[in-house]
């Protein structure tokens, strides 16, 4: 590993590199591993093998150093098997993303099918700061071509203690990339809770939308910031921009609950109300409390109870007033104001 860019990044590693070449000798852990392999059966162990000589930058990926010490990994895979002893082995941090399911698959083979568990990898190394994120792309790649388990990285990694939000923001990336990786190779079931909450996300039902959530609370607050009520739209784009709105309406023309209105034209819309304009110009500065006061369609909810959906909301839709007014649009002449 002399030609590498930053040696042995192992803990373990670098200490077991420096106490052989202090002592001129071979890793008493590989000198020892049939005794080691007797006391694990003895006490009915599973245990990892690890990777001393794991990349620890893009540059010393999938070298010589790591392939060799992958060989033996291989090797001691097949003598811990013949000792009783069930194993998993440890594998890279540092790989660029084309690299990944080479080195996954050569895993699998060299090491016959152990369960391979990886730190990342990361794929890139100029985002200090954010390795959460840059080893949770090659995770899921990772995962997708074989990886058993995933071994999380925090947003710390490499510059300090990770304290409580650097865990949950590294377990909340590794989540994500197992379950992508998890849809992504067919695992039945997998998928199912994201297609009950996109069927939520196109009823526009909030509260199933945020119970779905994997963070129901994190959801819910990034929801109500900009709107906490029950409208048939989000902040995002608005009532009269709401793609997922206008595509239910599309859905119910499709249905044909109102044939006579398939032929649309461009018309032009009230727009937006004084008060709307004024709750979207100071977004982010004013209270809940404000923008109830000035948001017209929350004035006018049904029932007008603290929580009621707005009176815009698509459930109180009349479908005989609708079709009226599509019939009328409809025998409209057209315009475009
Ligand atoms: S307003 Fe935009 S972001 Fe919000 S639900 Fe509708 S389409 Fe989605």
């Amino acid at each position: 590993m002399k030609d590498r860019l930053i040696g042995i990044v192992s803990r373990g590693g670098s200490i077991l590199a420096k106490w052989m070449l202090v002592h001129r000798k071979q890793n008493p852990m590989y000198e020892l591993f049939d005794d080691i392999c007797d006391i694990m059966r003895e006490w009915d162990v599973s245990f990892s093998l690890g990777d001393g000589l794991r990349p620890g930058g893009l540059a010393d990926a999938t070298d010589d150093a790591q392939l060799r010490e992958l060989d033996t990994l291989g090797e001691l895979t097949e003598r811990a098997w013949a000792k009783g002893c069930q194993v998993m082995v440890e594998g890279p941090g540092h790989v660029p993303f084309d690299q990944i399911e080479f080195n996954m698959k050569l895993e699998r083979r060299l090491c016959h099918g152990a369960p391979f568990y990886v730190l990342g990898p990361l794929v890139t190394d100029v985002f200090p700061g954010y390795d959460h994120i840059t080893s949770c792309i090659g995770a899921t790649a990772a995962a997708y071509h074989g990886a058993s388990m995933l071994c999380y990285v925090t947003p710390k990694e490499h510059l300090g203690l990770p304290k409580r939000d650097d865990v949950k923001q590294g377990c909340v990336a590794y989540k994500i990339a197992a379950h992508a990786a998890d849809v992504a190779l067919g695992i039945p079931a997998a998928r199912d809770r994201d297609d009950e909450l996109t069927k939520a996300r196109a009823a526009l039902n909030w509260e199933r939308h945020f119970e779905l959530s994997f963070d129901p609370d994190l959801a819910r607050a990034f929801h109500d910031e900009d709107l906490d009520v029950d409208t048939d739209f989000c902040a995002m784009c608005g009532h009269d921009w709401c793609s997922v709105r206008i595509s239910k309406e599309i859905q119910e023309f499709a249905s044909g609950k109102a044939p006579e209105y398939a032929v649309e034209r461009a018309k032009r819309t009230p727009g937006l109300t004084a008060e709307q304009r004024a709750i979207l110009e100071q977004r982010g500065v004013l209270s809940p409390e404000e923008i109830h006061r000035l948001a017209s369609k929350t004035r006018d909810a049904v029932g007008a109870q603290p929580g009621a959906k707005a009176s815009c909301h698509s459930d109180y839709v009349d479908d005989a007033e609708a079709a009226r007014r599509q019939r009328e649009a409809v025998n409209a002449p057209a315009s475009r104001g």
